[in-house]
């Protein structure tokens, strides 16, 4: 599933090329999770202005109204002059005047819906909720311990809920934790300042190095793979039950936490 580092990436893949360009056609294919809430004949002739982010979410800003789109759990974007025709599952394209959006999802969890503003409630319905953007100014320290402090949610699921603050999936969960060295299993609420100061700059520092590999194995995004859902991740933790901790050679284990799998180092971390 895209996480945020993937959404980042992608955003950064288009934002600077697709701006300014006047959108020519848009083309649906199968139905995406939600409708796109306009005839797509009638996006023509808008013009692109910044590609944001939210979340996992994408905002494209046309001189009237907004594309607000979720990758989904398989969709992945491309923007670029010359694509291959339109396969099976690509089912969004939007033809512009400097190249093409293409939103490719076999498994049409994503969706492209557009908004007049984005205080349209489709758009607020699912931003509002949404916790601290983790690589932003805003991710006010105070605000990220008071949550905690309220929490009694186990860290890992604290993190996963993101409510205080967004973009820590499930992987990112697995490494923040072993970089703060706090058990996945610590209750939210047991976890003092200075270790909170910890997490805190774990989660900025592991999301960071994220967008940035991932930036780097995606030169060629507008190119003819363009995929751009998954990049692999050298984890510390995630991925490697049994095998030995970077940091001091224990076996990292695996525990599941609401169905979810946690990769921790036992020697490494404490509650
Ligand atoms: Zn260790």
């Amino acid at each position: 599933m895209p996480e945020l580092p993937e959404v980042e990436v992608t955003r950064r893949g288009f934002a600077d090329t697709i701006f300014g360009a006047t959108i020519v056609a848009v083309h649906m294919g199968k139905p995406l999770r939600w409708p796109l809430g306009i005839a797509p004949g009638q996006l023509a002739g808008r013009r692109v202005g910044h590609v944001r982010r939210r979340g996992k979410y994408l905002l494209v800003d046309l001189d009237e109204g907004l594309l607000l789109i979720h990758l989904g759990m398989s969709g992945s974007l491309r923007f670029g002059t010359g694509l291959p025709p339109r396969g099976m599952h690509d089912h969004f394209e939007m033809e512009t005047s400097q190249g093409t959006l293409r939103l490719h999802d076999p498994r049409r969890f994503g969706a492209v819906v557009w908004a007049a503003n984005e205080q349209a409630p489709e758009v607020r319905a699912r931003l509002s909720g949404l916790g601290m953007e983790p690589l932003s100014a805003d991710f006010d320290f105070a605000a990220f311990y008071a949550g905690l402090r309220v929490s009694r949610q186990a860290v890992k699921q604290w993190l996963l809920a993101g409510k205080v603050v967004v973009g820590v999936g499930n992987i990112y969960a697995s490494e923040v934790l072993f970089l703060a060295g706090i058990l996945p299993t610590t209750c939210a609420n047991a976890i003092g300042v200075q270790r909170a100061k910890r997490l805190h700059a774990a989660i900025q520092e592991v999301l960071a190095q994220a967008i940035e590999r991932g930036g780097s194995s995606l030169r060629d995004f507008s190119g003819a793979d363009g995929s751009a859902g998954h990049f692999q991740l050298e984890t510390k933790v995630y991925g490697r039950e049994g095998l030995p901790c970077h940091k001091c050679s224990t076996p990292v284990r695996l525990l599941r936490q609401g169905q979810r799998s946690s990769y921790y180092c036992p020697r490494c971390q404490k509650t």
